[in-house]
């Protein structure tokens, strides 16, 4: 299972990093535009994004969509090896955290406290390196966002954020992967019911 993985992972993001600025720019408004028009996602009152790197699909759209109407917006960061998601607010400012993914942080020591605890979530846009219309996600190879996710509510709504390359047929499946209820391209947007989450 784990060489399954790799080397899909390793396809998959080889595949990204030949996408230009402009490509990334195109293809990352159109995936956004089709998130804003899902409800679970317009409706959401807290609501989890990411920063992205590496050629990942833009979320500043998503940002800007959820403060206008008020949402609390929060991203992850990596403290003592685990992924929490902090509040992202206008006294913030970003920091490389690890692996140089940008994180919230505010004032000169870069001391963040507003932690988002995961029960307090209505929606989770999740990055990865591939989907499919399951909902099964292939991440980077840590498990992050499986256990984060395995500690938000039943009625929290988790959606995949992608390019339509990084759709595939069937992903391996492991019993610790944490499906999700949406997976949104550039292209469309896919309800997975197979994750019968609520
Ligand atoms: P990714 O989801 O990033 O693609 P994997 O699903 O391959 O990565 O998981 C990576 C590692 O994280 C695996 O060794 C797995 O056992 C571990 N892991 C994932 N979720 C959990 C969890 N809820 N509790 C303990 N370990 C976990
Ligand atoms: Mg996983």
């Amino acid at each position: 299972m784990g060489g399954v993985k790799t080397a899909l992972r390793q396809r998959h993001l080889g595949l990204r990093k030949q996408l230009n600025a402009e490509q990334v720019y195109d293809l990352s408004q159109k995936a956004q535009q089709l998130v804003m028009a899902l409800a679970v996602f317009s409706a959401a009152r807290t609501v989890g994004l990411y920063a992205p790197h590496a050629n990942e699909v833009d979320t500043e759209l998503l940002s800007s969509c959820a403060q206008a109407v008020g949402a609390v917006v929060a991203y992850p960061r990596i403290v003592h090896g685990t992924m929490e998601f902090v509040r992202f607010d206008s006294e913030c400012t970003w920091q490389p955290g690890k692996f140089g993914i940008l994180e919230p942080s505010i004032g000169a020591q870069g001391v963040h406290s507003c932690q988002v605890e995961p029960e307090l979530f209505d929606a989770v846009v999740v990055p990865g390196v591939a989907f499919d219309s399951a909902g099964n996600r292939l991440g980077y190879g840590k498990g992050f966002y499986d256990r984060f996710l395995a500690q938000c509510t039943p009625q929290c709504v988790f959606i995949g954020l992608a390019y339509a390359f990084q759709l595939e047929d069937k992903l391996p499946r492991e019993a610790h992967d944490v499906a999700l209820d949406y997976v949104v391209t550039d292209a469309k947007i896919t309800a997975c019911p197979a994750s019968s989450r609520i």
